[in-house]
């Protein structure tokens, strides 16, 4: 007889592991399934995000900021470091080292909390309640039966017909994250997230590199004033070479290399790369599913449909993270991970959109919740602004990184916190403030009238709150 579950999940990055590990919480009997394997054909849980995503690449930007720091900013602390160099094996051991730690750590808290692991690739072979999956790997299959289905199998990256990825001179954020000496000349078609971090880890170890862009505007998402001061910190101070408004033509992989033919509004372009990183967007991962055996719904782009709930068109099956709409995120897909299980056990789980933060972890880090300021023009919103400069702020100059500023986005009438917009010093972790303010419904002034500890990076943004109401105290 099929083994019987309350609850499979499909999938065990963030969005999956996370929904499991909640729904087993719960009481809800759970299996959670995951195919992938690791570079020495290892099972590995955690998805992208644990393997070739989240994770990785914040080791390789640490390691990479840490020789920068050590060859160009320890000098005006009065550190003499003689003879600075890069082991690359050991940097990369050092990451590998991280991500198993991580991958790990998952089978331990599935045990932990009881949560059955079974490692193969999920599909529906049965429809209705309970549901019937079969779950295949190379040495066996077998079908398990579960009443609820958590769909969270993710996204790959998006490939370019005219680029194949070989992960050897043309190569995706595996190859990107992996790449066994630093390349003299490194091409990057998109100037994304992807783009933008791995571009940053590799020109920080001595690559010259070359981004280019497709659209005519540097980062869109982003508010406008931002992309500018980012585009301007990437460009001036950085180093890294980006092209925008590109159409890349022929990509040609030689034994050497990569030549890559692009047109740029001014005219034909050729360029010579070592190593070519194609980081153009990533897609839903949902065509192993066997979706059309349960008549599972899809849009035109192999995203999951579903509500804002994560319900699908079928009765008791969710789908989350990756393979649904709203951003692509780890910390997007593992809360709508928690309120699937809640829901599932009669709770009321719920994700707000609307208050999900953005980071970018380059050199200055940007980071970003609610609406942009050209998103609320386009509105036509009543909006005060308020801004302050990390140069002007104490913390900022004490650890040398001055560049950037938090703004802040608030009703003009009710004075509600619409937005927060940084670039600096861990606007990673400063982020954080904002939306908490954001989920309690703060006004700018609530913030301007919290006590924040001096001296600290968080001034900066107590300042821009006071901007809102253009008093500022230190600028
Ligand atoms: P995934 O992590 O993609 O996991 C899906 C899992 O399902 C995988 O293990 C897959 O093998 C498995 N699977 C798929 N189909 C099946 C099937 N039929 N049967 C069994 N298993 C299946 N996000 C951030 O928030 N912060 C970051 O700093 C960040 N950095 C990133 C850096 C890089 C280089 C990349 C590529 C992504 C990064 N992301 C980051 C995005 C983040 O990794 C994703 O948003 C996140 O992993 C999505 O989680 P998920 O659980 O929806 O899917
Ligand atoms: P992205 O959507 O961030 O950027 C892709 C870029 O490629 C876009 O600017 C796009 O205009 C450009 N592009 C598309 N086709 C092109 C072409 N033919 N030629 C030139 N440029 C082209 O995608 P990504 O960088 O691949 O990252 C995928 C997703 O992974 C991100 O959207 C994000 O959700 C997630 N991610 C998040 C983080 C983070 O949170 N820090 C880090 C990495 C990835």
């Amino acid at each position: 007889m099929a083994k019987s579950f309350d609850v499979a999940v499909i999938g065990a990055g963030p969005g999956g592991y996370t929904a499991a590990i909640r729904a087993a919480q719960l009481g809800l009997s759970t299996v959670c399934i995951d195919e992938w394997k690791n570079a020495r054909g290892k099972p590995s849980l955690g998805g992208t995000c644990l393997n070739v995503g989240c994770i990785p690449s914040k080791a390789l930007l640490e390691s990479s900021e840490n020789y920068e720091r050590a060859l160009h900013k320890f000098a005006e602390h009065g550190i003499t470091v003689k003879e600075v160099s890069m082991d690359i094996a050991t940097m990369l051991a050092r990451k590998d080292k991280i991500v198993e730690t991580f991958t790990g750590g998952i089978g331990l808290l599935f045990r932990k909390n009881k949560v059955t692991s079974m490692h193969g690739r999920g599909r529906f072979i049965g429809g209705g309640i309970p549901y019937q999956i079969e779950v295949r790997n190379a040495e066996a299959a077998e079908v398990i039966e579960a009443k609820h289905v958590i769909i969270a199998t993710g996204s790959v990256p998006r490939q370019l017909p005219f680029a194949p990825v070989d992960n050897d001179r043309i190569v995706d954020n595996i190859g990107a994250l992996a790449l066994a000496q630093v390349p003299r000349r490194l091409g990057v078609i998109g100037a994304g997230v992807i783009g933008l971090e791995m571009g940053s880890v590799w020109k920080r170890l001595g690559s010259q590199v070359t981004v280019l862009e497709a659209l005519p505007g540097f980062l869109q998402a982003a508010d406008e004033q931002v992309a500018k001061e980012a585009l301007r910190v990437f460009t001036k101070v950085v180093g890294l070479d980006i092209r925008l408004g590109v159409k890349v033509g022929d990509v040609k992989p030689s034994k050497t290399g990569v030549t890559v033919e692009y047109s740029v509004p001014s005219g034909e372009q050729k360029a010579e790369f070592d190593v070519l990183v194609v980081a153009v967007g990533r897609a839903p991962q949902s065509a192993s599913l066997g979706a059309d055996t349960v008549g599972l719904q899809l849009d035109g782009r192999g995203f999951i449909k579903v509500d804002g709930h994560c319900r699908t068109n079928l009765a008791n099956v969710y789908a989350i993270g990756d393979v649904v709409r709203g951003p692509m995120l780890a910390h997007k897909s593992s809360e709508e991970g928690v309120a699937v299980a809640e829901t599932i056990a009669g709770q009321a789980g719920h994700v707000n959109l609307d208050t999900v933060p953005w980071v970018i972890y380059t050199a200055p880090e940007i980071a970003w919740v609610g609406k942009t300021e050209q998103e609320l023009k386009a509105e036509g919103a009543d909006y005060r602004t308020g801004q302050f400069p990390f140069i002007a702020n104490g913390r900022a100059r004490a650890i040398g990184e001055t560049a950037g500023f938090v703004k802040m986005l608030a009703d003009a009438k009710t004075d509600r916190v619409l937005g927060v917009h940084m670039i600096g010093p861990y606007a990673s972790e400063l982020i954080a403030e904002a939306v908490v303010a954001m989920e309690f419904g703060a006004a700018a002034e609530d913030i301007a009238r919290i006590v924040h500890a001096h001296p600290t990076l968080t001034e900066a943004l107590h300042e821009a709150a006071l901007g809102v109401d253009k008093r500022t105290i230190n600028l």
